[in-house]
């Protein structure tokens, strides 16, 4: 394996010439060949900084350099680097943050922990903690103590910084932001991506996995504004992904907060997603909240499906997510969009692509159903396996609506 310094390699992939989608080009020079080659052998041997991966990641993204067997960075990511998805954007949207408070502060935050810190609040707001952090080190090492402090007192009311909903860390194919006003789960499914994320993501302000109810983050869709759509996901907002707000351990006081902080932000549409979807109907759901369901085994569909059939609420969907058997519909009867996707890594449990066959049978009998389905960016068996490559990330228009 050729070898090079981190610099080195850093230095060449930040300076690789950009390249348009609609170049015909797929073919890497011998240079960019041999670069990449360094760039993952660096990674292999965890020769690199959080910031330096970061950065060469946005490169190689920026550049199309992974055009050569690959449809995406994250898939790249995947394939060459051992990298999931999710972590490959993490890491995208760590040094953004870095790169913009270095650029405003004169400092930039060293560690990706220290950044992370900072995600849950918008620029303007990341830019005051940081520059109230940096000016309290006066020069000495910065602290994660020291950065949730400046935090605690600002959400205390010391400061006025605007809580507002998190951007999507990676490219989620139905939001593009996440608003977790509770968080936790008792379920305990061994897939649970959430429960990994939980232990030191400062959305848990410091619950861990351990259901928790954030009212102060009820104000976010306040200081939002109107949505400002560039993508059909612009201005929906995933509601609570680090746990379970329908689960029974959470009490009505917090459900019912959060159903009427929704109803009052009606540019917003919120997906409500459960495994426990009796409790959907329970709800009187705004106009704009679409409800889901997770259908990850066949044991969850009929008591969805009765669920649905109660419910009143604009968007009725099924979330596969992940698929982990073949699952038979007896019926799409009040289902509005079907959405199928992989099993992303968590603790012991690794990264797992459905059978190219249960998803093949979900897509035919969703198809005979007329019922729309989306498919997560994730999902390498479709459609490279599939009948309908070249068709893009959807199959019908569920997500357009
Ligand atoms: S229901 Fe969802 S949040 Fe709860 S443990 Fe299972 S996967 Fe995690």
């Amino acid at each position: 394996m050729t070898t090079g310094t981190a610099q080195s390699v850093f230095d060449v992939l930040a300076h690789a010439t950009p390249i348009g989608p609609s170049s015909g080009d797929h073919l890497l020079t011998p240079d960019e060949r041999r670069v990449l080659l360094q760039f993952e052998d660096l990674v292999h041997r965890g020769r690199l900084s959080y910031y330096e991966v970061g950065r060469a990641l946005i490169a190689i993204r920026d550049g199309r350099l992974y055009r050569e067997g690959y449809r995406s960075i994250g898939e790249f990511c995947v394939e060459r680097l051992a990298i999931c998805q999710s972590r490959c954007y993490q890491l995208m949207t760590a040094v953004g943050v870095a790169d913009q408070l270095g650029a405003t502060i004169g400092v930039r935050p060293t560690k990706e922990a220290h950044v992370r810190l900072l995600l849950p609040y918008a620029l303007v707001d990341q830019i005051a903690i940081w520059r109230e952090v940096v000016a309290r080190s006066a020069g000495t090492k910065v602290t994660g103590t020291l950065i949730r402090g400046v935090i605690r007192e600002i959400t205390a009311g010391h400061c006025s910084l605007a809580i507002r909903f998190v951007q999507a860390e990676h490219r989620m194919s139905c939001a593009d932001w996440t608003w977790n006003p509770v968080t936790g789960c008792l379920r305990g499914c061994d897939y649970c991506a959430a429960r990994q994320l939980a232990g030191d993501c400062p959305e848990t302000a410091g619950h861990g996995f351990v259901p928790a109810f954030h009212p102060e983050r009820l104000s976010a869709p306040r200081h939002m504004g109107e949505p400002t759509t560039r993508s059909t996901a612009g201005g929906r907002v995933l509601v609570s992904p680090l746990g379970d707000i329908l689960g029974d351990w959470v009490p009505d006081e917090w459900v019912n907060a959060v159903v009427e902080t929704m109803r009052e932000a009606p540019a917003w549409t919120f997906l409500v997603q459960t495994k426990n979807p009796a409790r959907l109907t329970t709800i009187t759901w705004p106009e704009n909240v679409w409800v889901g369901a997770t259908v990850d085994r066949q044991v969850r569909v009929i008591p969805t499906l009765e669920a649905f059939c109660a419910v009143l609420a604009t968007v009725k969907y099924i979330a596969c997510t992940p698929l982990l058997e073949l699952v038979t519909m007896p019926s799409f009867t009040g289902v509005d969009w079907l959405h199928i996707s992989e099993q992303y890594a968590a603790g012991i449990v690794p990264d797992r692509q459905p059978a190219w066959r249960w998803v093949a049978s979900l897509l035919g009998q969703a198809e005979e159903a007329g019922c729309p389905v989306s498919c997560s960016w994730g999902l390498h068996v479709w459609p490279m396996q599939g009948p309908m490559t070249g068709c893009g990330g959807y199959v019908k228009g569920a997500m357009n609506r």
